[in-house]
C-alpha cells in the first residue's frame, strides 16, 4: 500500500502555521522581487567564485538581466530600481570566496510527521580553518529587501537548528541578517550546539499539532500580514487586511492619510481653543485638558562642569551626564572643523517610515553631487 506523502513544510510556512493553521503563503509581487534578487546575488557570487574574482562589476548589468527574465511575477516598472539594487550590492560586497562554503543550499531534515526544509542564502566557515577540515563555527548569511525592522529570530533559530542537524562539526553558528538597501546592519544571532534543542523540540510539538486539526479556526496574528487570505478572512487583523496590494491602492491610502492628519490638526486645535477656557475633564476614560505632568522633572541648578565635579567628589561617576547637544554645533563652518579635527562626523541615522515634502531641486541636487563624485573615483 502506498504511504501517504509527508507535508513539506519551509521555515516560512511553519512559522505562519504556528500562528494560525488557515494560514497560506502569499506569492506576491514583492516576493518575486526579492526572488529576482536572490537570483541575481547567487549567479554574481558563482560568476565570481568562477573567474576567482573578488569582484565582476563588467558582469553585473547582464546577470541581472537574467535574473529578471527568468522570474515570473515581476512588475516590470521596477526594473530600474531592480538593477540600482544589484550594482549596489556588487559594489558593496566583495565575495569572500576565502572563507565561501556554499550559496543557496538547502537543508532538508525528516522528522516523521513532516519534511522540513530551509534554504540558506550564503554559507560561510566562520574558524578560519584548515578547509580540508569540516567547519566548527559557520555564518548563514540572509539577504533582505525589505526596510522594515521585522523580527527575523524565528527564521535564525529554524536555519541554524537545520545547520546544526545537518553539520555534525559545527559547534557554533553565526545568523547575519544583511539588509541590502541600506548601511545599517542588525545584530547578528550567536547559537552554540545544543542552546536551541529546547526551542526546537516545542516547535516541533506545537507544528505538529497544528497538522493534526488542520481544519481549526483561523487565529488572526503575526501571520496575517504574510498570508493570502488577508483580504477575506474575518480574523485577519485589521493592519492585514489594510496593506495595499498595488502602488495605486498605496497611493490612494496616502491621500486618505493625509485628509485624516489634516483633520486631526484641526480637531486638536479646536479642542485646545475650548480647553484653554475650562478645567480638565476625564472623557472616555482619557484625562483632557491642560494637564500638569504627572512627575515633576529634574532641573540640574549648577553649569554641567560643576554637576560632573560633584558626581566625581562623591564617586557617583560622571562623564556619563554630559551629553553633548549637537544643536548648538548647528554651524557648518564650526562642523567641517570638528570633522577635520577628528572629532566628529556625518552619518544618516536609520531609515524609517514617514513622509516629507518632496522638493525636486534639492533632488537634482544631491544627484548633480552623486554624479561628480562617481566621476572623480572612476
Ligand atoms: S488572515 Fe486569516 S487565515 Fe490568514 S493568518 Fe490571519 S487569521 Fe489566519
Amino acid at each position: 500500500m502506498q504511504q501517504p506523502q509527508k507535508p513539506i513544510i519551509r521555515r516560512s510556512l511553519a512559522e505562519g502555521l504556528l500562528s494560525c493553521v488557515q494560514f497560506k503563503r502569499e506569492d506576491g509581487e514583492q516576493l518575486a522581487f526579492g526572488q529576482a534578487l536572490h537570483s541575481f546575488i547567487a549567479a554574481y557570487i558563482l560568476k565570481c567564485q568562477a573567474t576567482g574574482e573578488e569582484t565582476r562589476m563588467t558582469d553585473v548589468a547582464p546577470l541581472a538581466s537574467e535574473a529578471w527574465a527568468r522570474t515570473h511575477g515581476l512588475q516590470w516598472s521596477r526594473w530600474e530600481e531592480f538593477l540600482e539594487l544589484c550594482t549596489h550590492f556588487a559594489d558593496t560586497h566583495e565575495a569572500s570566496l576565502s572563507s565561501l562554503l556554499r550559496i543557496e543550499h538547502t537543508f532538508t531534515h525528516d522528522v516523521g510527521f513532516a519534511l522540513l526544509t530551509c534554504t540558506v542564502d550564503r554559507l560561510d566557515r566562520a574558524d578560519a580553518g584548515d578547509p580540508d577540515e569540516l567547519p566548527t563555527n559557520i555564518q548563514i548569511s540572509d539577504w533582505k529587501t525589505e526596510r522594515a525592522e521585522l523580527d527575523h529570530d524565528f527564521q535564525a533559530r529554524w536555519y541554524s537548528q537545520m545547520a546544526f542537524l545537518a553539520m555534525p562539526s559545527v559547534d557554533l553558528v553565526v545568523f547575519a541578517v544583511h539588509a541590502l538597501r541600506d548601511w545599517w546592519k542588525p545584530e547578528p544571532y550567536i547559537f552554540r550546539r545544543g542552546e536551541l534543542s529546547l526551542w526546537w523540540d516545542t516547535t516541533l510539538n506545537a507544528l505538529r499539532s497544528r497538522l493534526d486539526v488542520p481544519r481549526a479556526a483561523p487565529v488572526g496574528g503575526p501571520a496575517c500580514p504574510g498570508c493570502a487570505k488577508r483580504y477575506e478572512c474575518p480574523k485577519a487583523t485589521a493592519v492585514a487586511g489594510s496593506i495595499p496590494e498595488t502602488e495605486d491602492q498605496a497611493d490612494e491610502q496616502f491621500q486618505e492619510l493625509l485628509r485624516l492628519e489634516e483633520g486631526i490638526a484641526v480637531r486638536k486645535e479646536g479642542l485646545k481653543r475650548f480647553y484653554s477656557g475650562h478645567a480638565e475633564r476625564v472623557v472616555l476614560g482619557h484625562e483632557l485638558g491642560f494637564l500638569t505632568p504627572r512627575e515633576p522633572r529634574l532641573v540640574i541648578t549648577v553649569r554641567p562642569l560643576d554637576l560632573v565635579k560633584w558626581l566625581k567628589r562623591k564617586r557617583l561617576g560622571g562623564d556619563e551626564v554630559l551629553k553633548v547637544d549637537s544643536e548648538q554645533l548647528s554651524g557648518k563652518r564650526l562642523q567641517d572643523k570638528l570633522i577635520e579635527g577628528g572629532v566628529a562626523k556625518h552619518e544618516f541615522s536609520r531609515p524609517s517610515f514617514k513622509w516629507r515634502k518632496h522638493v525636486p531641486a534639492r533632488d537634482a541636487r544631491r544627484q548633480q553631487k552623486k554624479e561628480k563624485e562617481t566621476n572623480v573615483s572612476s
